[in-house]
C-alpha cells in the first residue's frame, strides 16, 4: 500500500486505516513533540501532492473487502488538508462506503482558507489541535510556517465550528513548561469559549518527539488539567487500547513493521496490537532490522520505541 496504512491501533479511535496524502512531513508546522520527527518541507501551499485519483484507487481496493474498521483517517507524516484533493477522497468515502466513519486529524492551520474547511465538511469527527494562544509559546512549540499566527488558527477554527455539523475534539499537547502555565491555560480555555469544541483531548507525550529535550507531563498535573478544561469535557488521552487485532492476514511482517514505523515510533504492543502479528515473531523481525541498522531503539516510560534510523 502506497497511501494507506495500518490499521493502526489508534487510542482515539479504535482500529483505524490511515490515508496519508503527503509526502514524508510536509507540514506547515514543525512541532517539538512531532512523533514524525523533524519537518522536512514546512510549507502551507495547497497542492495536489500525490495523485487523488490513485489513492482513490487504493481506498477502493482495500474497503472493498469489507475489511473490519473503526475508521478512516486522514493522517500520517504531515499534514492532510494541504492537499486538494481531499475533498474528492471524503467525498468517495461517503458515497461509496458510508459505513466507515472517517475523521481528520488535522493541526488546523489551514481552516482560515474557507476552500480547505468545506473540503473536510462530509468528515464524521475532526480532531485539530491547539497548542497554544500567546505567539511566544505558539512560535516555541510549533515553529510555523510564514505568517501563520494562533489568532488566525483560532479564527479559522471559530469559523468551521460555526460550519460544520460533525463533532470536534480540539486536542491540546501539554509541553511542560512551556504551554501549562496558569496564564497560558487561561488564554486556551477563553480559545476554546470561542471554538466550542464537542470535547477537549489533552495529550501529552507518549512516543519520542522531534526533540528529546521535551518531556512527557506528570499524570497529576494532567489530571489538574484536565479538571481546568472539565466544562468543555475534557478527557485525557490514555494509552492504545490492547483488546482489538486488525482483521487482515500479515503476509510480510517486515513490510507491515516498515509502514508504521515511518510513520510513527512504537512499541512492540504497538505493533502486536497494529498487526495482529505473533510478540515471539515480531521480536524476531526488530532484532533483525536492529542488527541490519535499518532501525534504532529509544525507552520511554511507555516501553523500548522503536523507530526508522
Ligand atoms: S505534530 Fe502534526 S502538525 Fe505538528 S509537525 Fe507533526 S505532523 Fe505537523
Amino acid at each position: 500500500m502506497k497511501y494507506l496504512f495500518g490499521p493502526v491501533n489508534s487510542r482515539r479511535l479504535g482500529m483505524s486505516l490511515g490515508v496519508d496524502l503527503v509526502p514524508y512531513k510536509t507540514c506547515p508546522l514543525n512541532c517539538v513533540y512531532c512523533e514524525c520527527g523533524e519537518t522536512t518541507r514546512l510549507t502551507a501551499a495547497v497542492a495536489e501532492y500525490v495523485p487523488t485519483d490513485d489513492v482513490i484507487a487504493e481506498l477502493d481496493g482495500y474497503l472493498s473487502g469489507s475489511p473490519r474498521l473503526d475508521a478512516v483517517t486522514f493522517s500520517g507524516s504531515g499534514e492532510p488538508t494541504l492537499h486538494s484533493g481531499i475533498g474528492r477522497i471524503i467525498d468517495f468515502l461517503k458515497n461509496k462506503y458510508p459505513r466507515y466513519p472517517v475523521a481528520v486529524l488535522t493541526n488546523g492551520v489551514m481552516l482560515w482558507n474557507p476552500g480547505v474547511r468545506k473540503s473536510i465538511a462530509r468528515a464524521d469527527i475532526v480532531i485539530p489541535s491547539l497548542d497554544a494562544v500567546s505567539p511566544d509559546v505558539f512560535a516555541r512549540i510549533n515553529r510555523p510556517a510564514g505568517d501563520i499566527t494562533p489568532e488566525r488558527v483560532i479564527e479559522g477554527l471559530v469559523a468551521f465550528r460555526e460550519e460544520y455539523r460533525g463533532a470536534i475534539y480540539l486536542e491540546i499537547f501539554i509541553v511542560p513548561g512551556l504551554n501549562d502555565t496558569e496564564s497560558e491555560l487561561i488564554k486556551l480555555k477563553e480559545a476554546c469559549r470561542r471554538i466550542k469544541p464537542d470535547r477537549i483531548q489533552i495529550n501529552s507525550l507518549d512516543r519520542p518527539g522531534a526533540e528529546e529535550w521535551v518531556q512527557p507531563a506528570d499524570q497529576v498535573r494532567l489530571l489538574r488539567i484536565k479538571e481546568f478544561f472539565a466544562p468543555f469535557g475534557a478527557e485525557i488521552i490514555g494509552g492504545p487500547a490492547r483488546k482489538k487485532f486488525a482483521d487482515r492476514h500479515v503476509s510480510d511482517l517486515a513490510k507491515a513493521v516498515i509502514e508504521l514505523l515511518r510513520r510513527r515510533p512504537s512499541t512492540v504492543d504497538d505493533l502486536v496490537a497494529a498487526t495482529g502479528a505473533g510478540r515471539a515473531a515480531l521480536e524476531s523481525t526488530l532484532a533483525s532490522m536492529m542488527e541490519s541498522g535499518m532501525i534504532t531503539a529509544e525507552r520511554l516510560e511507555r516501553g523500548e520505541f522503536y523507530r526508522m534510523a
